[in-house]
């Protein structure tokens, strides 16, 4: 009885997603777009002692989107996008961008295996500075130190008063301090995390195996299909820069890449790259370092009658676990584009 009572519930779903789905919804849209997913990092975030909301998905789940992405959509090289955005009109069928921001260890030991096996290619959006290394990411340190804490409850003063008890569930208040931390008035990150370190009474983790590409792991991904962009030289929140510091960001790190992979740089996807955090002086600042297209990370698709090149929208499977979630979050991003 439970069981049948559980299927008729997972056909409901099925149903809905079907109605509510990715080929009604290119049906109904007047002309192809180009739908493009940010990932993270994929794997098994249970046990994890760092940021497990970076995880997009396991590698299993991973596939079954790819699959499901292949089905639908022509899936692009970023160069292929770049021509389609030089002209617009020969595009002819949905498109879709699959991107990785931060350039984390599994893109390559993980995601890549599974890209190429399925012969899908991807664009990697590297920060230059922890390529091959071991960084501990702003995220990441936050939610080492709060996961790892003796004390039953964290005070922050800075950049405004923070409390939670943590006693409770640790996890919604990692993610409250990853929002304090984007606050706009934070303009120091090593003071944010130095008070975070005294509140939380745990020190910054001590040495850890590579936790990002390298070089040469890149140039092989090159070789197999896959683009390489930028994601800045250190990961700032770049809104909160001042012109000059943003262009170094975009400026190293795009001859730093270049000269690191002997080809062109051309795409950059902005750190975190929500609507607060770049602003239109980082648009120009990006144009002036040489870049053609800029990513935020916002929702939507690339409509290519009407976009912004330094503004390209894309949407996140993270956080959304299941296949059927993934298929309506899909559908949800195009409708965006259909309803506005
Ligand atoms: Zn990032």
């Amino acid at each position: 009885m439970l069981q049948s009572i559980l299927m008729s519930k997972r056909e409901l779903l099925v149903r809905l997603s079907a109605l509510s789905g990715v080929t009604y919804v290119l049906e109904k849209l007047g002309r192809p777009s180009v739908l493009v997913l940010t990932h993270h990092r994929i794997g098994d975030a249970s046990g994890e002692p760092f940021d497990r909301a970076v995880f997009s998905a396991s590698a299993e789940e991973f596939e079954a989107q790819l699959k499901y992405v292949k089905r639908h959509f022509k899936v692009l090289a970023l160069e292929e996008l770049e021509e389609i955005l030089d002209s617009p009109a020969t595009l002819r069928h949905p498109a879709a961008l699959i991107t990785f921001d931060d350039g984390y260890i599994d893109n390559y030991t993980t995601a890549f295996p599974i890209l190429r096996s399925l012969g899908v290619p991807a664009t990697f959006f590297l920060v230059t500075t922890y390529v091959g290394s071991s960084t501990v990411p702003w995220w990441d340190e936050v939610a080492y130190s709060i996961r790892h804490s003796s004390k039953p409850k964290l005070r922050l003063r800075y950049p405004a008063e923070y409390s939670a008890s943590l006693n409770g569930n640790r996890e919604a208040v990692i993610h409250a301090v990853l929002r304090h931390y984007k606050l706009p008035g934070n303009q120091d990150q090593n003071r944010f995390l130095q008070e975070l370190e005294e509140a939380t009474g745990v020190n910054r983790p001590a040495a850890v195996p590579q936790r990002f590409l390298s070089w040469d792991e890149a140039r092989e991904m090159r070789a197999h299909g896959m683009s390489i962009g930028s994601h800045t030289y250190t990961h700032p929140l770049l809104a909160q820069l001042p012109a000059e510091k943003q262009l170094f960001e975009l400026e190293a790190s795009r001859r730093e890449t270049e000269a690191r992979l002997g080809a062109a740089v051309t795409a950059l996807a902005y750190p975190v790259g929500k609507p607060t955090a770049f602003t239109a002086q980082t648009e120009e600042c990006a144009r002036q370092a040489g870049y053609r297209s800029a990513f935020a990370f916002d929702g939507g698709v690339v409509n290519p009658e009407r976009f912004e090149r330094m503004r390209l929208p894309r949407f996140a499977p993270s956080a959304i676990a299941g296949q059927c979630r993934f298929e309506l979050a899909t559908a949800a991003a195009l409708r965006k584009q259909l309803f506005g």
